[in-house]
């Protein structure tokens, strides 16, 4: 065999991801896992007998149409209107796919030629630089920063060139929290108008928004839903994160450029639990305020119990995850200690500097999931507590 290495070089060093070498290791030695955001619980009773009952009576049990099941593509739009006031045809405007990963992949394999430039915020979801890596683009990290991890928006106009050709948004974002302001919306859609700039925007976690912060999809801002590929999940609000359903929401145009890469990807995945998804869609509003607000006291909960362990914490405004700062324990790097921690306390914890192109900006921050039953989060905050005892 010739010395050229079998993984090409778009894909070099990008190795395998830290929630498996972070799972394994909470496996290993038995540890309290908040690192990978999954729930201990399994979501809505009903909805797991709708996909129980759509197996049993043969839904979806073969290849499902392309873009998706006319039931599912009809409760997304509903979904998005409800919510939003954003209006989509199901058919055209919308498509099905294999989780909101597969929706970036394909939005990204679409959209991008080799050599084009994709702002994103950094921290980036560990599939964002891969996806950008397999199309052949490259990306240019707009760095969030503690405390606050707001985007400057100064700094994103200047690092828009003409080879810019897409915004890839996250909000709420993940690891850190942050959830984009509508004045913060308002100034990039207003970039991306300025510099024609596309919109692909990863809301996966747009139930899980605590008060006062709200989320608004940039979609809905003016000149925004002609450039904007939305995407979101089944898989967080719904809490069914291994059933893989996802979707895209955007003009005729854009979504058929997507469909046509997803096709290739997968072509159709997850038959019967489509069904089930269309009916989770039309849960009542109280489905989702309940949820949201289970999902703050924990957030609470965790917050309390790091802080009283000794941890700065950046209190999150969405999603399911703390960023917290380990300096104040006398701690450096947040990788290490992310390695030990399960040895020194059974805790299992993600480095968020494995996020960054710059490790440096994110060295010392530790991400912990709450997804978890209180007992869980109390159990891993006493462990994380007697520490330095
Ligand atoms: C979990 C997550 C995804 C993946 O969603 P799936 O529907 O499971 O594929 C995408 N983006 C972000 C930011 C996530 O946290």
């Amino acid at each position: 065999m010739s010395d050229r290495p079998l993984l090409n070089r778009r894909l070099a060093g990008m190795g395998t991801t830290i929630f498996a070498e972070m799972s394994a290791l909470a496996t290993a030695t038995g540890s309290i896992n908040l690192g990978q955001g999954f729930p201990d619980t399994d979501g809505p009773r009903e909805i797991a007998e709708a996909a129980a009952h759509a197996v049993l009576t043969g839904k979806g049990n073969q290849y499902p149409p392309g873009p998706g099941i006319p039931e599912l593509r009809g409760a997304v739009a509903e979904h998005q209107q409800r919510c939003y006031g954003l209006t989509y045809d199901p058919d055209g405007e919308v498509l099905v796919t294999a989780g909101a990963t597969e929706a970036i992949a394909a939005s990204l394999l679409a959209l991008l030629e080799p050599g084009d430039e994709v702002i994103a915020f950094e921290p980036f979801y560990d599939s964002y630089a891969a996806c950008i890596a397999m199309a052949g683009a490259r990306r240019i990290p707009l760095t969030l920063r503690a405390p606050s991890f707001r985007p400057d928006l100064e700094r994103l106009r200047s690092l828009i060139t003409p080879q810019t050709r897409l915004l890839l948004l996250n909000s709420p974002h993940n690891p850190t929290g942050m959830v984009l302001t509508p004045d913060e919306l308002h100034g990039i859609a207003a970039l991306a108008v300025e510099h024609d700039l596309l919109v692909v925007t990863d809301e996966v976690y747009e139930h899980l928004v605590f008060g006062p912060a709200v989320h608004t999809p940039i979609a809905s801002l003016p000149g925004m839903r002609e450039r904007t590929v939305s995407i979101s999940s089944s898989g967080k609000t719904f809490s069914f994160t291994g059933w893989k359903v996802g979707w895209v929401t955007g003009s005729r145009e854009l979504v058929a450029a997507v469909r046509t890469a997803k096709q290739y990807l997968t072509y159709v995945s997850a038959g019967p639990f489509q069904y089930a998804v269309a009916e989770a869609l039309r849960l009542p509003d109280s489905y989702f305020t309940d949820f949201r607000a289970d999902l703050q006291r924990k957030r609470d909960l965790l917050d309390a119990g790091l802080r009283a362990a000794g941890f700065e914490v950046y209190e999150p405004q969405g999603t399911y995850f703390i960023t917290t700062d380990i300096t104040p324990l006398g701690e450096k790097d947040g990788l290490e200690f992310c390695r030990t921690l399960p040895e020194r306390c059974g805790v299992v914890a993600i480095p968020n500097s494995v996020f960054y192109d710059d490790p440096e900006a994110g060295r010392s921050q530790v991400r912990f999931t709450f997804c978890k039953k209180d007992e869980v989060i109390e159990e891993a905050v006493r462990r994380l507590g007697s520490m330095g005892a």
